[in-house]
């Protein structure tokens, strides 16, 4: 007789929840998977925020319908890729048309079990020569970082003139000015300061001129709002979310 199969406790949990949310309301943009709504996410639980099949969520989807938008693949393409977001290293480490490096200072912490080698780069002394890569793909990335101008100078530096990046950050738009303060260190202050315990700063409306003081031509794109509010809640978008679009001219 043949052994029934089994199944991981995780995969028992995501067919649960296929079946728990089968429908066509939402639809993910990056797996194409389709849902009565997505999952709730985060500390402050978000209501349809992650996708129950590929584990995306709203800004996975906007940067990929944006990249999708401003055909950022359709070439050969030399792709730099700072804490690699699973739902992206599975679709650029496969893609025949990429020359991809995704990276982290801390590539132990990745167990994605995929073939290609995430490299250790610290991302403000990018192991690279200038003007190497068309593509840079940053995100929730410099929040962490204690010298982000450095780091900023960094991804000018290594990014080919007429290359372009998207570096999103956590940003608290009722900000005018970010807030940071470099003397809290330990991980309880850092959380009552900054939201989490390995954030150095809260980003306002100032992080596009930080972006442009470094050299980059940036556009702080309300990209979202080309959606209706009926595709925004069908692709899983947050509607207050704009994407940093940044060039090298
Ligand atoms: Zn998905």
């Amino acid at each position: 007789m043949k052994n029934p199969p089994i199944f991981s406790l995780k995969e028992i949990r995501k067919r649960r929840k296929e079946k728990q949310f089968k429908g066509n309301n939402v639809v993910c943009s990056i797996c194409n998977a389709t849902y009565s709504k997505f999952g709730v996410f985060g500390k402050q639980d978000r209501p349809n925020a992650q996708c129950h099949n590929c584990g995306s969520l709203e800004r996975h989807r906007l940067i990929w319908k944006y990249i999708q938008d401003k055909n950022v693949l359709e070439h050969t393409v030399r792709l730099l890729h700072f804490a690699p977001e699973k739902v992206f290293y599975e679709i650029f480490s496969t893609s025949e048309n990429l020359e991809y490096y995704p990276c982290d200072l801390y590539p132990d912490l990745y167990t994605y079990g995929g073939t290609m080698k995430i490299h250790k780069v610290d991302i403000t002394e990018i192991p690279f020569e200038d003007n190497y890569f068309d593509f840079i793909l940053c995100n929730h990335v410099l929040e962490h970082i204690e010298n982000d101008h450095l780091a900023m100078s960094e991804l000018y530096r290594v990014m080919k003139p007429s290359g372009s990046g998207i570096f999103q950050v956590p940003l608290d738009y009722n900000r005018e000015h970010t807030y940071e303060d470099l003397s809290i260190t330990s991980k309880k202050g850092r959380l009552k300061a900054f939201g989490q315990k390995d954030h150095v700063r809260w980003y306002g409306q100032d992080y596009k001129d930080r972006l442009t003081k470094m050299g980059f031509q940036v556009t702080e794109d309300d990209f979202v709002s080309t959606f209706s509010a009926e595709e925004q809640f069908k692709f899983g978008l947050d509607p207050k979310e704009k994407v940093y679009w940044c060039k090298k001219c």
